[in-house]
């Protein structure tokens, strides 16, 4: 008996997203309002849901490709889609939901009673809008394969009343059989699988975050390095390592110098970065000569007289 060859690739990972990394950066360094906090805490949370779910669908033994956070627009909408998993068929269509606590349904509306009763936006509309406009992508580029969309519920802590019958919902206890479910499916992928996998990830859109984020200058933000584990700006040189008075991360000298520089690039994308500039952010070290030698080696000098430095060689 000819054994089939299962296979399954992840065709696109995930990152944390990059508005999550600097208010991040930015919680660390300056005070942020309660807006600004919750969005923080609503972004991570839903990463790592999202991880969490991620490391399901990487289990499944059935062949596939698994596109993960894709950002795509059709006729003018924007839709973002937590996980798309292309089996010979279906397409499956994931909306992840990391949600803690207890929820429930009312004539079409979602609510919290964490925060007296407050309504929140129905997933089942959110998947609908996106599946739709799923659909309508493929057709307008000739793909014929069918949809089958699910908003998936990861955290075991969270519990929905009143949940709608016939709904394509997943709640956390039934993730494991739904996944079991999955993995008996018999799938077999062949060239037009990859090349709609390849379109999907062309079409992936790259949106900066920079108009979505609270107001702040360099001058403001406190300096120094921050941890690479707990983001404490209570960090030191200690025999040619930053050293975190918190946790007690080490961290070779040379690698929080280029992480710090990394910051600094993301936090202000057109801000030239020179040794003196580099030297003043980073703060704990006293000598130019050491900001000056990493940012050399790693990275192309523009400009002799600034030493202004532009890419990561
Ligand atoms: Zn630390």
């Amino acid at each position: 008996m000819r054994l089939e060859r299962k296979w399954k690739m992840s065709y696109k990972s995930r990152s944390k997203p990059v508005e999550a990394i600097i208010l991040g950066i930015l919680n660390a360094r300056m005070t942020l309002g309660e807006k600004e906090m919750q969005r923080l805490h609503n972004l991570d949370k839903g990463f790592e849901g999202e991880v969490k779910f991620d490391s399901l669908t990487e289990k499944l033994q059935c062949s596939s490709y698994i596109l993960k956070d894709l950002l795509l627009e059709h006729n003018g909408s924007k839709f973002q889609i937590d996980s798309l998993m292309l089996t010979q068929e279906p397409l499956y269509y994931f909306e992840v939901k990391n949600y803690e606590g207890d929820y429930y349904f009312e004539n079409d509306r979602f609510y919290t009673f964490s925060k007296k009763d407050k309504e929140i936006k129905n997933p089942l509309q959110q998947l609908e809008r996106g599946e739709s406009l799923l659909r309508q992508m493929l057709q307008h580029y000739g793909y014929r394969i069918p949809i089958e969309a699910y908003v998936v519920f990861v955290n075991p802590e969270f519990h929905c009343f009143q949940a709608p019958l016939n709904k394509p919902i997943i709640f956390p206890n039934q993730l494991n059989r739904f996944m079991k479910k999955l993995n008996m499916r018999p799938s077999r992928l062949n060239g037009s699988h990859k090349k709609l996998a390849d379109h999907l990830v062309s079409m992936h859109q790259i949106v900066l975050p920079y108009d979505k984020l609270p107001p702040y200058t360099y001058a403001q933000l406190n300096k120094g390095p921050l941890c690479a584990v707990c983001d404490s700006l209570k960090t030191s040189v200690v025999d040619r390592k930053l050293v975190c008075a918190i946790c007690g991360h080490e961290e070779l000298l040379d690698h929080a110098i280029l992480r710090s520089v990394e910051e600094l690039k993301l936090l202000f994308p057109d801000i030239k970065i020179t040794t003196v500039l580099v030297h003043d952010w980073f703060q704990v070290v006293d000598s130019m000569k050491t900001i000056r030698r990493v940012l050399v080696q790693n990275y192309n000098a523009v400009g002799k007289k600034e030493y202004n430095f532009l890419k990561l060689k």
